[in-house]
């Protein structure tokens, strides 16, 4: 069977060095905050080109304690794309806001031109994902939240390192969250995540938040939470930080050979805004008969995935906004429609020669 992922691929690419450092940092005695963690964070924010990086416990977290910097609260809205997975949601929910969705563009990413009509007074914060690793209308975006003096937020857990305009996502707007989950392009080996600012009051307040609410040891200024990033991923992350390009640059090869081979009319692949670029965390096309689909690949040996089946606001999680079905029609849709094809680093050429054969057959002589 062709894995949809396979970490242990990406994790043979450099296994002795992550081996090595593994064992020194397990062998030093110092294993939170401390000079990996440090490290990762100058090293990161400099790639990005942001001024300050916070290392966080996991991507979630980075979301949560962002907004809870910003002191974005209840009686506050935040408007997120309603075709985003559930963690953004989660962030604004847990500070108590409001979540105001709006619908998707045919890049999978929020639509822009649909933002302004969103907006009401309670309005804070604008906090959008750059879904499967394309970066957003960043532009129109960028204006909206200046002409509306609203904070501009990014959800980069699925771009790291991808581009509008030659700027990197996450670098646009008053902070950028990432996340280092084990299959997102930059992946840790376990639970990681940073938050990335050019404000130097945020980068101190989400230091000190992240750490019980202190910044020297026993002294409290802040009821805080314990969210920080660890040695051993910090460490890890600074070996797999060297090659993101490379890494990213594979993806992109695979993503290039699916774009110029695949031709068939039951497939919508999917495109690339004019100067934005995608780094690939997922390849998703849309199909009407999506299961007949996956099951004519699963019978070629290939499986797929579902980035997501069920559209956030039909969760039970937040069955207490009310939202039923037909209110969010285009989630609905992508929900209903959307197929991840295998996209991995360590992913060999047969393996996309079999993918493209495949789903070019699909449909044709049945
Ligand atoms: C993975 C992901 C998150 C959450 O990151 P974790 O590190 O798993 O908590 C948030 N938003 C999006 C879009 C994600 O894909």
């Amino acid at each position: 069977m062709i894995p949809v992922n396979d970490l242990k691929r990406s994790y043979a690419l450099h296994a002795s060095e992550y081996e090595a450092k593994a064992l020194e940092i397990l062998r030093s005695g110092w294993y939170v905050l401390g000079k990996e963690v440090s490290l990762f964070e100058s090293r990161f924010a400099e790639m990005l080109g942001s001024k300050y990086a916070i290392g966080i416990d996991n991507g979630l977290n980075a979301i949560s304690l962002g907004i809870e910097a910003l002191g974005i609260g209840s009686n506050d809205e935040v408007i997120v794309q309603s075709n985003t997975y559930i963690a953004t949601m989660l962030g604004v929910t847990h500070n108590n806001a409001r979540l105001v969705l709006v619908e998707p563009d045919e890049y999978y990413n929020i639509d822009a031109s649909k933002i302004e009509e969103a907006i009401t007074t309670k309005t804070k914060a604008i906090l959008i994902t750059h879904l499967y690793g394309q970066s957003s209308n960043m532009n129109k975006i960028k204006k909206i939240c200046g002409d509306r003096k609203l904070f501009l937020l990014e959800d980069c857990a699925q771009s790291h390192f991808s581009k509008y305009n030659s700027k990197n996502t996450g670098t646009f707007g008053v902070m950028g969250f990432f996340s280092f989950y084990p299959t997102k392009n930059l992946g840790a080996f376990g639970d990681a995540g940073a938050i990335v600012t050019d404000d130097p009051i945020l980068d101190k307040k989400l230091k000190i938040l992240r750490n019980y609410g202190s910044e020297k040891r026993y002294i409290n200024s802040v009821v805080g939470y314990n969210c920080r990033l660890d040695e051993l991923q910090a460490g890890l992350l600074n070996i797999k930080l060297a090659y993101i390009n490379e890494l990213n640059k594979e993806r992109n090869t695979i993503a290039k050979r699916y774009l110029e081979e695949i031709r068939n009319d039951n497939i919508v692949l999917p495109r690339v805004r004019k100067n934005a670029s995608s780094v690939w965390h997922q390849f998703v096309i849309k199909t009407k008969d999506r299961n007949q689909f996956r099951a004519f690949l699963s019978q070629k040996g290939i499986n797929t995935d579902v980035h997501y089946p069920i559209p956030v606001h039909l969760s039970a999680a937040y069955s207490f906004y009310g939202w039923k079905k037909g209110d969010f029609p285009i989630a609905e849709e992508f929900s209903n429609e959307v197929v991840s094809l295998p996209m991995f680093n360590g992913m060999i050429n047969q393996e996309v020669d079999t993918v493209i054969r495949a789903v070019n057959e699909y449909g044709k002589n049945s």
